[in-house]
């Protein structure tokens, strides 16, 4: 036992530690799944994304920052609010699942990291059903208004530029 162990047990037992951040560990595995994605399948190199897929990166790097439920946030692929609008995460979710293995022989830590961030973002969800009290319930439904409203916009605007287009045809 070291002499901080010793220490550590005459002082009163603090609360819980706060959430770590792992927000930029998480955009820089998703920035990397989608270089491995991209340059097998739109003929790009050295991890460059071509024009769709940047701007699907861009989209999904923005929605992680205006994220409501902040640095204490699951992973993307486990949200079960997902704030990317249906087309975008059916495209996330796909090439997230499509690329792990690419992206686990460049940099199996970070995929190990990612993978058993899940896992914690399972174990969470299960604990939460368990010991869920009504003001968390409150809580959730308030967090789960706020994604709609962040969500609602950006889909509509898009959506009325494409019935625009349209019509010019
Ligand atoms: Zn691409």
């Amino acid at each position: 036992m070291s002499i901080l162990d010793k220490i550590k047990k005459f002082l009163p037992k603090r609360k819980p530690p706060e959430p770590k951040n792992t927000v930029p560990q998480e955009k820089e595995h998703i920035r990397k799944t989608f270089g491995a994605y991209c340059n097998s399948h739109h003929e790009t190199t050295d991890g460059k994304l071509c024009s769709k897929c940047t701007a699907l990166l861009t989209n999904v790097m923005l929605k992680i920052q205006r994220c409501p439920y902040g640095i204490g946030k699951p992973i993307c692929e486990k949200c079960e609010t997902p704030c990317f609008g249906e087309n975008v995460t059916k495209n996330f979710l796909e090439i997230m699942s499509s690329a792990q293995k690419k992206v686990f022989f460049k940099s199996p830590l970070a995929t190990v990291k990612h993978k058993i961030a899940g896992i914690g973002a399972d174990y969470a969800k299960m604990q939460r059903e368990k010991n869920s009290t009504e003001k968390q319930k409150e809580q959730e439904q308030k967090a789960k208004a706020k994604i709609a409203n962040a969500t609602r916009s950006p889909k509509n605007s898009a959506k009325s530029k494409k019935s625009k287009h349209k019509k010019k045809k």
